[in-house]
């Protein structure tokens, strides 16, 4: 019965994780490659960003790139999306039929075709077009289990967040009710619509006696790159797992400033303004080939704290929507 319970965690834990394949800034380096990462929930697959080397990364992973139906482009720096043009090209040569829904700045489009054209490349499959709007909190992506949502970031190009918003899971009806009331197709269809029920004496028995509380969803968020900004929160609301860029050591504050990007300190922040559960740092810059500082610094604010290490993957615990690691 024990290893029971402890496989059941194991894969509630595994249904909506996180895996880096990649967090460098700027340059790829001979250990990380540029910013791409995917989140895994359920069945769906979601990419953000797809730096250079993204395709190698994913079959490293063994991620299938036909299972990706969305792909959400933070900003127009290479290191963020050089590696587009080779996964779509290749999910061409794979035979995809099914429509991409790519997330992007409107350029992206123009470049891509000019792309296209010069290429002489024919897409066999439709990509559906999202363009960014950077104002405001903007729910970009209504999946069946997920909702996602963007939101400005400050960068020395317009950029966006992205917020990971699970949805409310429908409340399992009690086995034991079923019997012990007599309950019918319809009945348990209004019941876990949220519905109670009134027996023939004309009681009523309130929704929670007849259902297993369902679990608070979950969300997560994804900010690169981006200065420090002021309460986030009062736009994006609280998180459960933050990745935040941490470019440069907390003593880098100016040349964070000036290069449009954050400090570990700074992203430690961010955590906590957002109520999080634990915290991810990455996009660290390549003047740093050991980055367990940065975790150090960060976690002198804000506990705990992971760092972006290529192929390493996050769940999220469903029950207490606390973050492991994986792998
Ligand atoms: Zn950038």
């Amino acid at each position: 019965l024990f290893r029971c319970i402890i496989l059941g965690v194991y894969f509630i834990n595994m249904d909506f994780s996180i895996t880096i394949l990649g967090a460098s800034s700027a340059l790829p380096t001979a250990n990380r490659f540029p910013s791409a990462q995917v989140v895994k929930h359920n069945e769906s697959i979601f990419l953000i960003d797809c730096g250079e080397g993204t395709q190698m990364q994913l079959r490293r992973n063994k991620i299938s790139l036909l299972k990706i139906n969305h792909i959400f482009i933070s900003h127009l720096h290479g290191d963020h999306y050089y590696g587009i043009f080779g996964l779509l090209t290749s999910m061409n040569l794979l035979g995809r039929k099914k429509e991409l829904h790519l997330y992007a700045p409107p350029e992206l489009r123009r470049i891509l075709n000019y792309i296209w054209k010069q290429t002489g490349i024919q897409l066999l499959y439709e990509v559906v077009f999202h363009v960014h709007n950077y104002s405001g909190f903007n729910l970009i992506a209504d999946c069946k289990h997920m909702q996602v949502f963007s939101f400005p970031l400050s960068h020395s190009k317009q950029n966006c967040g992205f917020k990971f918003c699970e949805k409310q899971s429908v409340a399992n009806i009690r086995k034991d009710c079923i019997e012990r009331f007599e309950l019918g197709i319809v009945d348990v269809r209004r019941i876990k619509a949220g519905a109670g029920i009134y027996l023939i004496d004309g009681t009523y028995i309130d929704n929670k006696e007849l259902t297993h509380h369902a679990p608070e969803p979950r969300t997560y968020t994804y900010c690169s790159d981006t200065v420090f900004v002021e309460s986030l929160n009062t736009v994006i609301g609280n998180t459960d797992l933050l990745y935040h860029e941490a470019t440069f050591a907390g003593e880098a504050n100016d040349l964070a400033i000036a290069t449009g990007h954050s400090t570990s300190i700074q992203a430690a922040h961010v955590a906590k303004q957002l109520s999080a559960k634990a915290l991810i740092l990455g996009h660290f810059s390549t003047r740093y080939t050991d980055v367990g500082f940065l975790q150090q610094e960060a976690e002198t604010i804000f506990k705990p704290v992971f760092l972006a290490e290529d192929n390493a993957e996050f769940a999220i615990n469903r029950i207490t929507r606390a973050t492991v690691q994986v792998k």
